[in-house]
């Protein structure tokens, strides 16, 4: 059985539900094992090639292997890949995690790939979040706890999260001539978005609020075209290259932060 999947091919975990949403049942369908004093879970899935992931934020492993893959086999591909798998586990452990910052003044966030310092002033009442120049400044109130502050920031990014979306998706709706039933924001631990093609539904990581709105462009079209094309295959690609020819570059920057290290890179490289 080939094995072909490169380190850098993990499979993309917003590939959109199968047609028919059939669950894959019978014994074996999925399982784990341990390789050294790694975990490691598998599925099988009909599918050609065996795919080895290792995601974010603890470098968790996931293999996706053909049905008839024996564990055996799927076994020896995780341990002839061992070398690659710690090296990137070593890297998500060095990352620094955005979600863990800390919101008492003077550290720096990102909203939108800008890179803000954040100062303090002392507020009353709920907390509120201003962009001022190079700053962004907090209002809260004395004696309020980090993890309040940490959601009031949350919140904030949220809103200004859903603002950009709702203009790009109904930019990118009319572009591409699809309609989206509805879409939503919520907290995702290794994807950036994903898309119920069936239900013409769309989710994003609230996470998004702290990147480049180009890349967030290139997400909503990413999703979008999914409801023209349901998996990653030539046709999604050409529409991704007629409509946003600079995908590719967007998709890395995107990828290059420490969530979602290993989504969409298996979009054919067209
Ligand atoms: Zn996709």
């Amino acid at each position: 059985m080939a094995t072909k999947s490169a380190p850098a091919n993990a499979p993309a975990p917003d590939t959109p539900k199968r047609a028919d949403d059939s669950p894959l049942t019978g014994s074996g369908a999925t399982g784990a094992f341990a390789v050294s004093d790694l975990e490691v879970c598998f599925e099988r899935k009909a599918i050609k090639n065996l795919h080895i992931g290792v995601y974010p934020p603890d470098g968790r492993v996931r293999v996706a292997a053909p049905l008839a893959l024996s564990e055996e086999a799927i076994r020896l591909a995780v341990v002839t890949r061992l070398g690659w798998i710690k090296r990137r586990r070593a890297e998500f452990a060095a990352q620094p995690r955005q979600g863990e910052r800390q919101v008492h003044g003077g550290e720096s966030h990102y909203v939108f790939g800008q890179r803000l310092r954040l100062r303090v002033v002392e507020g009353r009442g709920a907390p509120t979040f201003k962009k001022r120049g190079a700053w962004l400044e907090a209002h809260l109130r004395p004696g309020l706890s980090e993890e309040a502050a940490r959601r009031a920031l949350s919140a904030w990014g949220r809103a200004l999260l859903r603002e950009q979306l709702a203009i790009l998706i109904e930019k990118w709706s009319r572009i591409l001539g699809v309609e989206v039933a509805s879409w939503s924001i919520k907290q995702m631990k290794t994807k950036w978005g994903s898309c119920n093609v069936r239900a013409r539904q769309i989710w994003f990581n609230l996470e998004l609020w702290k990147k480049p709105l180009p890349c967030i462009e290139y997400l909503v079209v990413h999703e979008l075209i999914h409801l023209l094309e349901r998996l990653h295959s030539p046709r999604f690609v050409a529409l991704l290259d007629r409509h946003l020819p600079s995908w590719r570059a967007l998709r890395d920057q995107l990828n290059a932060a420490p969530l979602g290290h290993d989504v969409w890179n298996n979009a054919p490289k067209g």
